[in-house]
């Protein structure tokens, strides 16, 4: 059973009075009878002194029972009158015959005590009246002839007198009790009530509730002690605040940082995961509390965690390739949180170099391709000239011969350079378009023009089907030129003899779509999609006897994008290509 402190206190207390005052009732008790014995003693000594001397001031003849009787009356006791030879003379309680009838007293050690010593007590058994008594005698008179006077009084009425003193003490011990218990419990209610005020503030601090502030009014300890919860409280909430800022600040910088964040405990549990990382590595299900192995398939994870936990060095780094859900490349530094020395968990962080891994890839493959590509003619030019300067130059036939060679070779060269400069210039985003309302119509005439001699010589029909009143193209004249010629070069150098190129234009919502088709050689499935990378060529010699840098149709992508249209290619091979892109609406 739970005790509440103030039922406590006033228990305690209340057995302690109890305790106390059932010793002072025996200590009083034992004491009482004792002191009403005494008391009683002391007066019959008083009232035998003053007996004795009234009866020593009667002259003449006196009658000693009368007086006997007369006395006893008046103070309540048992008064005889012996002579000094023992005989009684008077007794309150007897007369007559009785009185007679009484035995000689002389042997009684009261009456001895006080013939000899002038006064005698004794405590005993009277034979007379058949009951305890306490007897007080003195002689009074001549001293040759003295007669004694002996008061006495029944035990039984000493005892009496101290039982009614005692219910008495009874009665007011009880009253003491009571009164003792009801101040105790009114005492401990004015010490535990601002204790259980504390105790339910406290509480609600416990549940979070910090608005609570104990008041108190007295001037002790416990407002001391409430004044100590009422600072901790707002020391807390302080804290509290702070800790949860710090919380939110820390969270919304893991939650916003680009690279994927994964912290491990000591055990190699997984305590934290950033949203980045989640989706890098797809992980779909609870991740918390779950070794990273388990997490993510990729056990050297596991492993740079085991390293970094075991050896407690400095933060590790490595390169990782990730196969799901697509080919990733992640840089992993994984750093031990360190807590008295030991490696308490590790702080793994992913940075996501795909990107960057591609790009050195393109960058490498595009300095061997442009290399290749400048190996070649320059190669013919070098050799050739060798060879006049070796001294072909008079052999005026081959002479000529050689120098066209040289001069074409040259002339790619100078194809390559300007087309490897556009493409630069496009992709360092420098290329200054100049953004107006062309007319569609207007600008394929243009390129036409430049483009029917090789169309003639290549025996393919150029069919062009521009609606007359079509929306004009925002874009820039020079840039959309260029996109049109290379389409339709390309429609026309991958032609048959007889073949047929037709370039249509139609408004699609706030778009302007061209699209140039051609029933020439086509395109396999296979090398479709890769025609927009720099250098690809299907059919390599092929495309460099016609004078192709494999560029062309990167020149086109860039352009398009960099005016925010879009291009797609469909085509099947030997059936001919569709070259379609999307521009915006002046
Ligand atoms: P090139 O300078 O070689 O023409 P492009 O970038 O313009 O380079 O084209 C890349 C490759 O795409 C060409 O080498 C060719 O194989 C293929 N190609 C482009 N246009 C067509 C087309 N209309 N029909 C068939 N093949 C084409």
């Amino acid at each position: 059973m739970r005790l509440k402190s103030h039922h406590k206190v006033t228990l305690t207390l209340g057995l302690t009075v109890a305790v106390i005052l059932t010793a002072v009732y025996f200590y009083l008790d034992n004491n009482l009878k004792n002191y009403t014995y005494k008391r009683i003693r002391t007066d019959l000594n008083h009232e035998v002194s003053l007996i004795k001397s009234y009866l020593e001031q009667i002259q003449g003849p006196v009658d000693f029972d009368k007086i006997a009787d007369q006395l006893g009356h008046d103070i309540s006791a048992r008064v005889t009158i012996i002579s000094s030879d023992g005989v009684v003379q008077g007794d309150s309680m007897f007369d007559g015959e009785a009185l007679h009838g009484l035995e000689n007293h002389l042997s009684r050690p009261e009456v001895q005590d006080a013939l000899m010593n002038k006064r005698g007590e004794s405590r005993r058994y009277s034979h007379s009246t058949k009951e305890d008594m306490l007897y007080v005698a003195v002689p009074f008179g001549p001293t040759e002839n003295s007669n004694i006077i002996r008061l006495s009084l029944p035990l039984a009425d000493i005892a009496h007198i101290s039982d009614h003193l005692k219910k008495f003490l009874w009665l007011g011990l009880w009253l003491s009790f009571l009164f003792a218990l009801l101040i105790s419990h009114l005492a401990s209610r004015m010490i535990t009530r601002p204790i259980a005020r504390i105790s339910s503030i406290a509480q609600a601090i416990a549940g979070g509730d910090f608005s609570q502030k104990i008041s108190l009014w007295q001037d002790d300890e416990i407002n001391d002690l409430a004044k100590a919860i009422n600072f901790m409280s707002e020391h807390i909430r302080t804290r509290i605040e702070e800790v949860t800022t710090a919380k939110s600040r820390l969270e919304a910088v893991f939650l916003s940082m680009i690279e994927g964040v994964m912290v491990v405990n000591s055990e190699g549990k997984i305590l934290l995961i950033n949203e980045t990382l989640k989706k890098i590595l797809h992980v779909e299900h609870e991740a918390l509390g779950r070794k990273p192995l388990e997490v993510i398939r990729n056990i050297e994870v596991q492993e740079i965690v085991g390293d970094v936990l075991q050896s407690r060095q400095g933060v590790k780094v490595r390169e990782m390739s990730f196969f799901f859900p697509e080919e990733r490349i992640l840089r992993v530094h994984a750093a031990p949180v360190l807590r008295e020395g030991k490696a308490d968990g590790v702080v793994l962080v992913f940075h996501d170099i795909t990107d960057l891994r591609r790009l050195e890839t393109i960058r490498k493959d595009f300095v061997a391709n442009v290399s290749h590509e400048f190996r070649t003619p320059v190669a013919n030019i070098k050799g050739y000239s060798e060879t006049l300067l070796d001294g072909a130059l008079n052999d005026k036939e081959h002479a000529l011969e050689f120098l066209k060679i040289i001069y074409s070779e040259s002339d790619r060269l100078a194809k390559l350079v300007d087309d490897l400069l556009k493409l630069a210039r496009l992709e360092s985003g420098r290329s200054d378009l100049d953004l107006k309302p062309c007319s569609i119509a207007k600008i394929l005439d243009w390129v036409l023009a430049g483009l029917n001699i090789q169309a003639k010589q290549q025996e393919v029909k150029i069919v062009t089907q521009i609606p007359e009143d079509i929306a004009q193209i925002k874009a820039d004249d020079s840039s959309l030129s260029q996109i049109l010629f290379n389409l339709i070069e390309n429609a026309i150098k991958y032609n048959k003899p007889g073949g047929q190129v037709t370039v249509s234009a139609r408004e699609q919502d706030r778009w302007i779509e061209v699209s140039i088709a051609d029933n020439g050689i086509g395109i396999s499935a296979d090398d479709l999609p890769r025609v927009f990378e720099r250098f690809y060529r299907v059919d390599k010699a092929h495309s460099r006897e016609i004078g192709g840098t494999g560029l062309g149709l990167s020149i086109v992508k860039h352009i398009i994008q960099s005016h925010n249209g879009d291009i797609t290619a469909q085509s099947e091979l030997g059936m001919g290509s569709v070259f379609c892109f999307t521009l915006p609406k002046a």
